[in-house]
């Protein structure tokens, strides 16, 4: 009897030899057209043909690996990102090509027929590390891509297209890229869930419910300065004591709010001295939520909060929302037959919210998504140290394979 195929080691091999594809430094640092990527996309292609897979490279640079379904079938979709940040890990994002492919030769391998054609994506950009923007690939696809992000440059003064005019794309003809939605069944991003939430549950897999919204509200708080020591407490206007109260708040409010993420991570003081009273803070308050209703109420709440704050304590304020972006939910009938396959692989199908945004979310706009995401050590993401066991990309890699069967069912 033959061995059984260890379908999560040659994960394992595929993703540290595509790791290897990277410039010069720790981890991984694969940024969109350069020759990085192209030698990656080298590698991914070979295995794609060697699967059998007709493989194309997109004028978005999306690489396009096509197993073919009956005539005038629909079209699955699936994948995710090629990219990774400065000095990343190995994981985040290609895992999600490679399993998406495995997957395919798993049930290729088992004589399973599907009743529609399948692609695994390859996207050049998601992470937005080299240029100011980033899901062309998938905004493409979604009709939803803005030309004028071509002329955006990245640090050496390079226009994004410049890079991918000299990396052999049609910059300009990525508007003729738009799928007709009749023809799509629906996109799967498999991920690293990039939290701690599966491996605290002891879980190697989960099923994403929603990729979440986000708001951003800078905020100017402005008070009056003077000298520490002569400047009596009563007579204060302090708008560094004002903008910790309203810290304080938002994470009182997330803290008490299912499913409410809120994060202050910028701020600074003027003058900025140890013995000065502080006359004026900038910060910024973020919100995220899987529900646009639950997000949009946090923000109007804490707007009231902040207003009241600064007239207790004689402070002007200057709040704005600058930056909202809708929560893009997964689609109910696939979390549904995901989270089947997913426990015909024995875990429980735990159900998450997404707070990082993916190409899904893009993607959304196509057609219904889903997400799975698998567990990674310590939660870490981003770092050279983003881990992703072999037993775990085994069972996601089954789990596809099911999910995959169970949509012709
Ligand atoms: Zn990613």
């Amino acid at each position: 009897m033959a061995a059984e195929t260890d379908w999560g080691r040659i994960a394992a091999d595929r993703l540290a030899a595509l790791a290897g594809l990277s410039a010069p430094g720790p981890g991984v640092t694969r940024l969109p057209f350069t020759p990085e990527h192209r030698a990656a996309l080298d590698l991914i292609t070979s295995w794609m043909e060697a699967a059998g897979l007709s493989v194309r490279l997109d004028a978005a640079g999306t690489l396009i690996g096509r197993r073919e379904g009956p005539p005038g079938a629909p079209t699955f979709l699936t994948g995710s990102h090629q990219d990774s940040v400065r000095e990343g890990g190995a994981f985040d994002g290609i895992m999600g090509v490679v399993l998406a492919l495995l997957a395919l030769e798993k049930l290729a391998s088992e004589g399973v027929g599907l009743p529609f054609a399948v692609e695994v994506l390859a996207f050049a950009d998601e992470e937005g590390v080299r240029f100011p923007t980033a899901l062309i690939g998938p905004r493409a696809l979604a009709g939803t891509f803005d030309p004028a992000v071509l002329d955006m440059a990245d640090a050496d003064g390079v226009t994004l297209r410049a890079a991918m005019t000299a990396f052999g794309l049609a910059p300009d003809e990525i508007t003729g890229l738009r799928r007709d939605p009749a023809g799509v069944l629906g996109y799967l991003e498999t991920h690293i869930e990039q939290g701690p939430v599966l491996e605290a549950d002891g879980e190697a897999l989960g099923v994403v419910t929603a990729i979440c919204g986000i708001e951003r509200h800078p905020v100017v708080l402005t008070g009056e300065t003077g000298h520490a020591g002569t400047l009596p407490m009563q007579m204060r206007r302090d708008a560094l004591v004002g903008a910790a109260a309203l810290i304080t708040e938002v994470d009182r409010m997330a803290r008490a709010t299912p499913g409410l993420l809120g994060t202050v991570g910028t701020l600074s003081v003027a003058p900025g001295a140890v013995n000065a009273v502080p006359r004026e803070v900038r910060t910024m308050v973020e919100l995220r939520a899987p529900e646009d209703a639950v997000r949009a109420r946090a923000g109007q709440a804490i707007t009231a909060f902040a207003e009241a704050m600064a007239g207790e304590r004689g402070l002007g304020l200057d709040m704005t929302r600058s930056y909202h972006q809708p929560a893009a939910p997964c689609d109910p009938d696939l979390m549904a037959r995901l989270e089947a396959a997913v426990r015909a692989q024995g875990g429980r199908g735990l159900r998450l919210a997404s707070g990082a945004t993916h190409d899904a979310s893009a993607m959304a706009d196509l057609c219904p998504i889903a997400m799975l995401f698998v567990r990674c050590a310590g939660g870490v993401s981003h770092r050279p140290e983003e881990h992703a066991s072999a037993e775990d990309m085994g069972a996601a890699v089954a789990a596809i394979g099911g999910f995959l069967a169970g949509i012709g069912t």
